[in-house]
């Protein structure tokens, strides 16, 4: 079978090349693979900012956001032939720490988990997958390829669940809510938001393409005219770019009690000169800022249930550069109107349609 793979680190070792088939064990699924999401992580691991191979080897399937189709099971599993599949990205570290040995293992204390197709696990961008059963998330057959969003909505679920914790420390509702970034996690943050029904409000340098207009088809504000533009006394403030000028401006625009959520990775070595006024009015008016990454297996389920209940065509449109095996390539080439860019290995089987975006065929690049 054919996998796309790398070395960490070197760009011009991506390839597509042919693996050893997998040999489910005794409670693994055997899944066929039908798509593969590529993502900031993704290119992170060609750049060589991130990961590594498996103990013993030099290769790394790439891949972390998938979805497949259940080939065989294991007798007794809840699972059957023709089950469409979200594989889990992190495994538990081996000692385990109290937070894996409680299936926790996205609060891992000690950093010895492993991530598929990230750190020291082969990925998903295969054409076969054995997967043990228990890092497994069933996707709805009514929510057909769009279950390739599973992924990066797991980690957006999370970020809500601690969102929605932290706020439960008083009386405190997200009544007005900011998201700073419209790529797929910040649009995901933005279909959580709305579902609270409450106002929600995004920024995003695109002045074009289809970022507004996703935007705006949630019920949300698009802004793109800057932080200073679009007001203060946010609730909540979930940023997803990562910019570490926005990550440094966002707590101001929060009103008291205010929770800014971390959720894009900044880079490393970045030095600034900070006004105590920063944390004077963290203090004075009890506003938190916290970071959050990866998801457990109930945050998986939930961003499987939500997703199955979102206009299917909205997410479709998010999924909108959709890429056939034969130019996997031209997938890790970024595009300016990129939203979420899959490999597509194979259309669903068993009557699962792979819809078409608004004005885009599922095997064209657009
Ligand atoms: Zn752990």
């Amino acid at each position: 079978m054919k996998a796309v793979t790398v070395v960490p680190g070197d760009a011009t070792s991506l390839r597509l090349e042919e693996v050893a088939e997998p040999e489910p064990g005794a409670d693994e699924l055997l899944l066929t693979m039908l798509m593969a999401g590529i993502c900031g992580t993704d290119h992170e691991i060609l750049e060589g900012d991130i990961g590594y191979p498996a103990p013993g080897r030099d290769r790394l399937v790439l891949g972390h956001e998938a979805l497949g189709q259940v080939s065989t099971a294991p007798e007794g599993s809840d699972f059957s032939p023709g089950d469409l599949v979200a594989p889990i990205v992190r495994r538990p570290d081996p000692v385990p720490c109290a937070n894996c040995a409680v299936g926790e293992w996205d609060m891992c204390r000690n950093g010895r988990f492993t991530e598929a197709g990230i750190r020291g696990l082969d990925g998903y961008t295969a054409q076969e997958l054995s997967l043990p059963a228990e890092f497994a998330v069933k996707v709805s057959p009514d929510l057909g390829y769009l279950g390739v969003l599973v992924e990066p909505a797991s980690v957006v679920a999370k970020a809500w669940e601690h969102i929605l914790h932290i706020g439960s420390r008083g009386h405190w509702s997200a009544n007005r809510v900011l998201v700073t970034g419209a790529g797929p996690i910040g649009l995901l943050a933005t279909l959580f938001a709305t579902r609270l029904g409450v106002e929600v409000h995004v920024l995003d340098r695109a002045t074009d393409g289809p970022k507004p207009g996703l935007v705006g088809d949630l019920g949300a504000l698009y802004h793109n005219e800057g932080l200073e533009r679009i007001g203060e006394q946010f609730d909540v403030v979930l940023e997803c770019t990562g910019d570490f000028d926005l990550v440094m401006a966002v707590p101001a625009v929060t009103g008291p009690n205010g929770i800014v959520c971390l959720a894009g990775v900044t880079d490393e070595g970045h030095q600034v000169v900070v006004n105590s006024d920063l944390a004077r009015n963290l203090v004075l008016e009890n506003r938190t800022v916290f970071g959050t990454v990866n998801g457990n297996r109930r945050h998986y389920e939930e961003a499987a249930r939500v997703l199955a209940h979102t206009d299917q065509t909205w997410l479709g449109q998010v999924v909108n550069r959709r890429i056939p095996l034969d130019d996997w390539k031209e997938a890790y080439t970024r595009h300016p109107d990129d939203v979420k860019t899959v490999i597509q290995f194979l259309p669903p089987k068993g009557g699962v349609p792979a819809q078409p975006a608004r004005g885009d065929s599922p095997d064209a690049p657009s």
